[in-house]
């Protein structure tokens, strides 16, 4: 056998890049290489970021940045097993812990990422005889949670409580257990899953609740305890998903609910079982992030009160910022729905090149035709850089005809 007659295999995927280029939505990655901030150098030029999910300003607060130096200094840098085997080290056990005395409930697990807690969590409580009734907008690590559980899938159209009761009483005589699942708050939207509705709706067909609070995880509710909080639904959600990857502003995801689902969960969940746990240093900074949630509301008070006023402009400028054709926001994520692909990936181009980082998102992310920038806000913004952004977005929205 010699390798010059051998055929690429993956010559496929050459193709598949090309019709990317030609449909304008191939990308290059974009590389920070700064600190990640509010004014960043990307590619090498300096650029207001209003592109990541670093909410409350914590991925280079100083307290968490000692936490993690401390916590390396003191135990290392890698915990050198899964969970269940030799990686369970006391520092996990504290902000599991303290995570689960902040959004009080009985117990809580930490994975390795939000997407890891909802696809382990989801695959884990349901089998095959089992049903799961969604949101059509559900962010993509419950969708793959639900195709690993081999449930059967109930889409319900988005925020719709109607079909959602629909798609539960046309399988309420059937023996499978019910999972109704909705995103705390919508990443690509940034409007609020309908708790208490869909509560009710779970208790009456005897559904398990869970929601996915990985935009809502410092950001809503008290000292940014989530959607349960901020609609006042204690006791009625068994399954409570966050991210410590964006507001908190390190990585990782975690489940909140009673000590036997964190139990079953230890012994279940295929990441918690087969992926190596965090670093020292992710755990430490985690726990001192649930610090600074409790110590300095200031930063979610400063994240809304930029919130309103960024919204408020945008909407001016006279871009669609949802509510008409997709969703209306209600959170620090604003979308610009452009609609073409082609456009809003030119679009996000335009503005990096004048000194804007907003990330431009098509299909797949979201559907055909409601391709977007999504901007999000944090509480480190200052008013002038608010003002500088909204100035460029202005001046290239129009020259490209979107505002
Ligand atoms: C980002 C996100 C996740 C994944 O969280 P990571 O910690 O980044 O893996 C899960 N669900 C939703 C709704 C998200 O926006």
């Amino acid at each position: 056998m010699t390798t010059a007659t051998r055929v690429d295999p993956l010559s496929y995927l050459g193709d598949q890049i090309s019709q990317l280029k030609e449909k304008g939505t191939h990308f290059r990655l974009r590389v920070l290489q700064s600190e990640q901030e509010p004014l960043s150098t990307i590619d090498g030029k300096q650029v207001i970021n209003i592109a990541s999910n670093n909410y409350l300003g914590l991925t280079t607060h100083p307290k968490l940045r000692e936490a993690a130096l401390a916590a390396t200094r003191k135990y290392g840098v890698g915990s050198g097993a899964v969970r269940t085997v030799a990686g369970t080290m006391s520092i996990h056990m504290e902000l599991e812990e303290k995570i689960a005395r902040f959004k009080n409930v009985e117990a809580c697990v930490v994975f390795q990422s939000g997407f890891t807690a909802n696809s382990g969590t989801v695959s884990a409580l349901l089998g095959k005889d089992d049903f799961i009734i969604s949101d059509e907008l559900n962010h993509a690590s419950i969708i793959d949670g639900a195709r690993l559980s081999r449930a059967k899938i109930l889409v319900f159209r988005h925020k719709d409580i109607a079909h959602a009761e629909e798609q539960l009483a046309s399988v309420k005589d059937q023996p499978g257990r019910k999972l109704l699942i909705t995103d705390g708050v919508f990443s690509m939207d940034g409007d609020i899953g309908p708790l208490p509705a869909l509560c009710d709706l779970a208790e009456k067909y005897g559904a398990i609740m869970m929601i996915d609070d990985a935009h809502s995880s410092g950001v809503l509710g008290r000292n940014g305890r989530g959607t349960v909080d901020h609609f006042q639904v204690h006791g009625r959600v068994d399954v409570q998903v966050g991210t410590l990857s964006k507001a908190i502003g390190a990585l990782g995801g975690y489940v909140c609910g009673t000590r036997d689902l964190i139990d079953f969960l230890y012994h279940r969940a295929r990441p918690f079982l087969f992926s190596t746990s965090h670093p020292p240093a992710v755990a430490a900074t985690c726990i001192a992030a649930f610090e600074v949630l409790e110590q300095e509301p200031e930063r979610i008070e400063k994240l809304w009160e930029n919130t309103r006023y960024f919204k408020k402009e945008l909407g001016n400028i006279g871009f669609n910022i949802g509510g008409k054709n997709t969703p209306a926001s209600e959170t620090p994520i604003t979308p610009i729905i452009v609609g073409d692909g082609k456009l809003t990936m030119e679009f996000s181009r335009e503005l990096f090149k004048e000194g804007v980082m907003a990330t431009g998102i098509a299909f797949p992310t979201v559907a055909e035709g409601k391709a977007r920038i999504r901007t999000i806000m944090s509480a480190t913004h200052t008013r002038q850089q608010l003002d500088q952004a909204l100035d460029t977005l202005k001046r290239v929205g129009k020259r490209l005809g979107i505002a």
